[in-house]
């Protein structure tokens, strides 16, 4: 089969566009042949190697994949698989067993890893994953499957970000910082569809632009206005936001726990700024702030969140599709920034 190969961790140049074994199945597993596969930012902090990650080599990129079934393995026992069925790819792998498991936690649990990153991932034409693992697209839904990859990792991460950890109620404010990325837009749509009032901030107005469209009710461009929580404050009548959801970490912390109102609760799920903050223990006690942690989610929130997607409630948004010989060029947007929605690459 074709996929891209990193035998080494770094540049983009890593990133080779070659022939490889195409994977065999254990019993317990199912061949899916790929349609699309989504990038994430994950994508980029792999390929660049996370210190002691430990994986095999080559290893190969890519948690959000969506295709067909193409072979199944003799023990699998999933009565909605069959040969032919385009389904979709829960990238969580979890041993099933485990105290956190058993409690349906299952990014909790003591083995969590996600395909690309801990696994060989879907830069590829073939994939092996456990069965458990394909999710059936059911055939009311009109999805193409280039739109289906692009759904899992980050809207199942943006529900469980404001749905389980926040708990987010009707007619709360939400500040989401860097609206653009996968994540934030995705999160924009969940904070609207539960009734929220949604503030976002990026440096490009051309993105804050695009957001008014998804439903974003407040804008701010963080480069014109660097003290955006001060912004946050007077758009709520001094009051401060309920919840803030962020994945920049060390450049907004701080700002992020001032724009909050009293009692308010910071959700963060990643650091792309960096990972390393102070943190203002006055504020944090005064304001009686929760400070959220949160890793992708359950199978039941994924489940929770596709249902929306295949009634229409919740909408991937693409910018751009390539042919995976491209994946450079791919890896070269992701890294700019400049995208407004995902970038799926296409076997
Ligand atoms: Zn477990």
């Amino acid at each position: 089969m074709k996929a891209v190969l990193l035998h080494e961790f770094g540049e983009i140049e890593n990133l080779q566009y070659t022939d490889f074994q195409t994977p065999d199945i254990t019993p317990n597993q199912v061949l899916v042949k790929i349609n699309a596969v989504a990038l994430n930012h994950l994508d980029l902090f792999v390929r660049k190697g996370i210190p002691g990650l430990n994986l095999e080599i080559p290893h190969i990129l890519g948690s959000d994949i969506a295709g067909e079934i193409v072979e199944i393995g003799s023990e699998v026992n999933v009565s909605n698989i069959q040969v032919n069925q385009q389904v979709v790819v829960d990238p969580g792998i979890y041993c099933g067993v485990c105290e956190f498991c058993v409690q349906g936690q299952h990014s909790l649990c003591n083995t969590y890893g996600i395909l690309g990153e801990h696994k060989r991932g879907g830069y590829a034409e073939y994939i092996a994953i456990p069965a458990e693992n394909a999710i059936p697209i059911p055939d009311t839904s009109s999805l193409e499957l280039v739109q289906a990859a692009a759904v899992p990792l980050t809207f199942m991460t943006a529900y469980h970000m404001l749905v389980t950890r926040a708990k987010l109620k009707v007619g709360e404010d939400v500040l989401i910082t860097g609206i653009g990325g996968g994540v934030a837009l995705a999160a924009l749509q969940i904070a609207k569809l539960n009734g929220a009032r949604v503030c976002v901030t990026s440096s490009s107005n051309e993105k804050l632009d695009k957001a008014r469209k998804f439903g974003a009710d407040f804008t701010i461009n963080y480069q014109e206005n660097p003290d955006y929580h001060k912004e946050v404050f007077s758009l709520t009548n001094k009051r401060g936001v309920d919840v803030v959801v962020d994945s920049a970490g060390q450049a907004t912390w701080e700002k992020n726990m001032r724009a909050l109102r009293k009692g308010g609760r910071l959700v963060t799920c990643g650091a792309t700024t960096g990972p390393i903050a102070k943190t203002n223990i006055n504020l944090l006690f005064w304001k009686q702030l929760d400070l959220l942690g949160s890793t992708m989610a359950s199978r039941q929130e994924l489940n929770n969140v596709l249902r929306l997607v295949w009634n229409n409630q919740l909408k991937p948004i693409i910018h751009q599709v390539l042919p995976l010989s491209e994946v450079q060029k791919a890896h070269k947007i992701l890294e700019e920034g400049k995208q407004f929605g995902k970038i799926v690459l296409q076997p």
